[in-house]
């Protein structure tokens, strides 16, 4: 037996509690994992509270990522004692997650542990890391140089921003943070953040040019934000949109486009192939910062889960949250 989160499903209200599951109840695939670490990302936060419509069966273990060691494998690209990690494709989704002791799951979804990458540096990045570095080389194809000038990130102080300000800052580029928090001002100076700006500032409805801001973004919010970013933008400049914390609106005009040749740059980390990702994660093991992670990272325990999912999805929590399987 061992432990889980599950949600189900009364009179159409999402319910989650942790409760004990016995190997026989996990679904038929060709990995079982030990699973020794998971995090909280903004769509476990929408899946957990049932505020997203994130899972159509139940029951559900939710969880979109998970680091482990493989205990059994049916493949033959992987054996047992095998540290492996996972994102995305639809994991916590519509097939059973990481927020359990031990997950089955297909060979084909799993990223062998970077050469010298402790586990729980994988889950203390997680999905929001992985997602802000795919960001960061999609600024990079585009030609976005640290002597381009400044780029600037949204919801800095959350998951995906805290990474991609970090990474960012490393390189060399010279960081500029939108916050809805000033008190995390502090935080995303020690993060490598030059300038912080504010998100009520940064959410007035723009013109469809402004004055050139910045060379490229890394955009986690959506909205009006990112039309303002967009307006903003320098000439041939790249904006990269991973994400909807305020909507999935997008009110902008073709003017950035046609006048300022602006690319807007979509990034998905969920069905990003499998080269991309280890190539990704390779990245992440040698340019995020050691420092940062401890800043960015809290943990926390499987039962603490439906509190902090509701604190995500309040736009609540800072940085990074690692969920500690035995804990
Ligand atoms: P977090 O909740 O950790 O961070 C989101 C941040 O956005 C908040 O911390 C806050 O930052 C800001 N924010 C929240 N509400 C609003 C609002 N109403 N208006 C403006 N800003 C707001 O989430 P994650 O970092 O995990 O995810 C960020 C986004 O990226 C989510 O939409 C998520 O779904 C998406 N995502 C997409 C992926 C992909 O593959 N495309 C993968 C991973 C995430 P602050 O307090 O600094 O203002």
């Amino acid at each position: 037996m061992f432990k889980a989160l599950v949600l189900n499903q009364d009179d159409g209200k999402t319910t989650a509690a942790v409760q004990e599951l016995s190997h026989s109840d996990l679904p038929d695939e060709d990995v079982l994992i030990k699973v020794d670490y998971s995090s909280l990302n903004y769509k476990d936060g929408l899946a957990i509270t049932g505020k997203g419509k994130i899972i159509r069966n139940f029951p559900m273990v939710p969880g979109i990522d998970l680091v482990g060691t493989v205990e059994e494998s049916a493949d033959s690209r992987y054996s047992k004692g095998d540290k492996v990690v996972l994102t995305g494709w639809g994991v916590g989704e519509n097939f059973w997650g990481g927020y359990a002791q031990y997950a089955r799951l297909k060979a084909d979804w799993l990223v062998p542990l970077p050469e010298g990458m402790e586990p729980i540096r994988t889950m203390q990045v997680g999905t929001a890391g992985l997602t802000a570095m795919l960001c960061v080389m999609a600024l990079e194809e585009g030609g976005v140089t640290p002597d381009k000038g400044p780029v600037i990130v949204s919801g800095a102080a959350g998951g995906v921003g805290s990474v991609a300000v970090s990474i960012l800052s490393g390189l060399g580029y010279q960081v500029t943070a939108i916050t809805g928090r000033p008190e995390t001002a502090e935080y995303l100076k020690n993060l490598g953040a030059q300038e912080i700006v504010t998100r009520e500032e940064m959410a007035e409805p723009a013109r469809p040019l402004e004055k050139q801001r910045w060379a490229g973004a890394v955009d986690t919010v959506g909205d009006t934000i990112l039309g303002r970013i967009l307006a903003e933008t320098d000439y041939d400049g790249v904006v990269a949109a991973c994400g909807l914390a305020a909507s999935f609106k997008l009110p902008t005009t073709v003017m950035p486009f046609i006048l300022r040749n602006v690319r807007l740059q979509g990034v998905d980390s969920v069905m990003c192939p499998f080269e991309r990702r280890q190539q990704a994660w390779q990245r992440l093991q040698t340019q995020l910062p050691e420092n940062a992670i401890g800043d960015i990272a809290q943990i926390i325990s499987l039962e603490q889960l439906p509190e902090y999912a509701e604190q995500i999805t309040n736009g609540q929590v800072k940085g990074r949250v690692v969920v500690d399987l035995n804990q």
